[in-house]
């Protein structure tokens, strides 16, 4: 890892021994920005158990309300029964079983794109993708809200990484005329603030440049566009114009795992070169028939982008109705910008109290200054919950 990569994901120096690392967490506590886990007991959903009480879930991913559903569970259990429960390799030694080809031949054809290649995560994706497309010294342009796995990929991969203002296509532009990049990444929908990436106008750049465009659809795909394929599907761009388009599977998806869908002189490409997909282990082949039924849902059951669709807007407009302050997002990554990290957690701890889970989300996660509860809508919430949780967010930041 460069040095200074530290420096930069944690906000802070990095600790060298024990007593340093006692006191960096003492520290961390003190800014409000200490982190733990809650265990869950039971499935996703809107409703779940923590520490024996039951709290309404607005902080899933879960977008479509697929994690637990019935025959994705089921093609689970069936995938086991059928191929086991590991892969047992890697995918170019013996562990690219038939459930993963079948998978990825569906992946091409959702996305219409030539061929589709499965990644364990999607962090892993981004990271070998990156580095497999790029040389050292390379200049990678990205958005400067892109998530924390690309901006590693640019670091792991040795390229000049250069982060343009949120969504500032002329800025970027610029850059570009003065110095061609090898890379524009971008996230297709911000992950911490739910809007969707000038996906048009970069392209054009990136064509007219002779970059690559590497869209991360992970909170688009499932979600946007007709057919549920995404963000370029909602912008209608081709496989011309956004020739690297990686989504992940543990998402809307509900399952886990992540894929990169391109050419197939792409695809090959990754496959020889992508360090992380070269050297790790295939995903659990059941995983895999779990993501085929879940996306069989995903292109049958439109109703569920429509309901959520209709959730977005009435939590939207009851927040208009109460002056709370939203950012201005049409997906269901909807973000409520509080600003100070401990004023962030204090309001989460409020709803809390009140039945409802929202995360508050603090730097070095988004810029300094602007942390905040994001919120996220499911299909699985009813919209009584979506009305209750207007109501506490009202009474909470009275
Ligand atoms: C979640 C996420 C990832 C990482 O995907 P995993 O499969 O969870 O590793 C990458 N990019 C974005 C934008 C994400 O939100």
């Amino acid at each position: 890892m460069p040095t200074g990569a530290c420096s930069t994901v944690w906000g802070s120096a990095s600790p060298v021994n024990a007593t340093d690392l006692e006191s960096w967490l003492r520290q961390r506590r003190a800014q409000g920005l200490y982190r733990h886990r809650e265990v869950v007991e039971g499935p996703q959903g809107a409703a779940v158990v923590v520490e024996g009480r039951r709290l309404v879930n607005f902080c899933s991913n879960d977008y479509l309300g697929l994690a637990n559903h019935p025959d994705v569970v089921l093609a689970w259990q069936r995938g086991a029964e059928r191929y086991g429960v590991g892969s047992g390799a890697s995918h170019l030694i013996c562990g690219h079983l038939r459930p993963h080809h079948q998978l990825e031949e569906e992946l091409a054809e959702f996305t219409g794109r030539e061929r589709a290649l499965l990644f364990s995560t999607g962090y892993q994706a981004n990271l070998g993708v990156i580095s497999a497309l790029t040389e050292p010294g390379d200049r990678v342009y990205q958005d400067r809200l892109n998530h924390a796995s690309l901006l590693d990929g640019a670091r792991l991969a040795g390229a000049r990484l250069r982060r343009y203002p949120h969504g500032d296509t002329a800025i970027l532009a610029r850059w570009l005329a003065r110095h061609p990049a090898a890379l524009i990444a971008t996230d297709g929908v911000f992950s911490m603030d739910g809007d969707l990436a000038p996906l048009p106008r970069l392209a054009e750049l990136a064509k007219a440049h002779g970059a690559w465009l590497y869209v991360d659809d992970a909170h688009g795909f499932g979600v946007l566009g007709p057919d549920g394929s995404g963000t370029v599907a909602h912008y209608r761009l081709d496989q011309e114009q956004v020739p690297v388009l990686m989504a992940t599977l543990g998402k809307a998806v509900g399952v886990f795992g992540a894929f990169v869908a391109g050419s197939q002189v792409l695809i090959e490409t990754l496959i020889q070169k992508a360090r992380t997909y070269v050297y790790t282990t295939a995903l659990p082949p059941a995983a895999a028939e779990a993501v085929r039924a879940s996306l069989g849902l995903i292109r049958r059951q439109s109703w569920r982008r429509e309901y959520l669709k209709h959730l977005i807007e009435r939590f939207r407009q009851g927040a208009r109705e109460l002056n709370l302050p939203l950012l201005p997002s049409a997906t269901p990554v909807q973000p409520l910008v509080v600003g100070d990290s401990q004023a962030a957690v204090a309001l989460a701890r409020k709803l809390r109290e009140q039945g409802f889970w929202v995360a508050p989300i603090r730097p070095p996660t988004v810029p300094p200054g602007s942390a905040r509860l994001r919120i996220t809508l499911t299909a699985d919430h009813r919209e009584e919950q979506v009305e209750r949780l207007l109501t506490a967010l009202t009474r909470c930041l009275a």
